[in-house]
């Protein structure tokens, strides 16, 4: 809901222009009392640095000037993105129908006749005035909601402890990945990791200390595969990558690389130093697997695998 303000003259600004400096005058005596801030120009290319100086909130432009005329400054601010939206009244002491239709195809959003009366005058400067007020606030708030809703799908998609995808924006791309290379074709490879022993760590050093490990290590995986891998979180210390346009060999070199990475990094905590080690195991896309399960229930093989040679270990299945 947008508020409702009282409209308040004294907040916008509004720029006459006219060559003849009687009218400059009588716009004066009519929009001076009524509480706006005004400027004035006495031709369009006057008129232009004004606007381009004071950014004002609405422009009374005279259609005939010597030096340039109205509708050509019209036109020239509309055509640029930072003035475009500034809306144009313009005053006129033309009737033809040709140079009113002229002034709404430059971009003008009215036009009075001269001479004018007051008071409509009045009414619709304050009209145009409103209506982009409440323009500008609806483009306002319709930015803020897509900040915040790029903010709420981050957080949808993020494990909150590690920052890598959750498990179930893991499965999205899983998903898509799966149905893009049974389609057009492989390859593509994941690798399933498991921290070994990881309770002891909770054990020994307590869940906080634990925690600490658990990004420490996922941060350095993060940095080890490529930007167009998508790396998540799929249960407590274990995490999955997935990896588009890879091989099985590719994927195993990959995944020999982290495993080495995890059991040299010494991660440093205020309980002291510790050392993890990670067992992996790695499966690529075959023509055969039905799902995104059929290849995570191999890889979950190659994990039992490695765990059962004495973890730290690679196994491609
Ligand atoms: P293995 O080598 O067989 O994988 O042994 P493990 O101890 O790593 O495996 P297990 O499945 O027995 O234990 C997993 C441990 O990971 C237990 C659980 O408390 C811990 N864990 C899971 N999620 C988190 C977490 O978010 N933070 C912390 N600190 N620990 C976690
Ligand atoms: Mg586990
Ligand atoms: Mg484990």
């Amino acid at each position: 809901m947008l508020k409702e303000e009282p409209f308040k003259p004294e907040n916008f600004y509004i720029l006459a222009v006219d060559d003849i400096s009687t009218n400059l005058k009588l716009l004066r005596v009519i929009l001076e009392p009524v509480g706006y801030s005004l400027t004035f120009a006495k031709g369009g290319y006057q008129a232009i640095e004004r606007v381009k100086a004071s950014k004002p909130d609405l422009i009374l432009l005279d259609l005939m000037m010597p030096d340039m005329n109205g509708l050509e400054v019209c036109k020239h601010l509309k055509s640029d993105p930072e003035y475009a939206d500034i809306p144009i009244i313009f005053i006129t002491a033309s009737n033809e129908q040709e140079h009113i239709i002229n002034a709404f195809e430059s971009g003008a959003v009215d036009y009075i006749n001269k001479p004018f009366k007051k008071a409509e005058l009045l009414a619709r400067i304050r009209n145009h005035l409103l209506l982009k007020h409440t323009i500008d606030e609806l483009k306002y708030t319709q930015k803020e909601l897509q900040n915040a809703l790029v903010k709420v799908q981050k957080i949808a998609n993020t494990d909150p402890l590690t920052g890598v995808l959750n498990r179930r924006s893991l499965f999205n791309f899983g998903h898509q990945e799966f149905n893009r290379v049974s389609r057009y074709g492989p390859p593509f490879s994941i690798l399933l990791m498991d921290l070994d022993h990881f309770k002891k760590v909770n054990d020994n050093y307590g869940h906080q200390v634990g925690d600490i490990a658990l990004c420490t290590v996922v941060k350095s995986i993060k940095n080890t595969i490529r930007n167009v891998d998508f790396l998540g979180r799929y249960g407590g210390e274990e995490f999955m990558a997935l990896l588009p346009e890879t091989h099985g060999d590719q994927a195993l070199t990959l995944a020999e690389r982290i495993r080495q990475m995890v059991a040299s990094n010494i991660i440093e905590t205020d309980q002291g130093n510790l050392r993890l080690s990670i067992s992996i195991g790695v499966t690529t896309y075959s023509i055969k697997d039905r799902s995104l399960d059929d290849m995570i229930s191999r890889a979950d093989k190659g994990v039992y695998q490695a765990k059962q040679q004495g973890r730290n270990k690679c196994c491609l299945v």
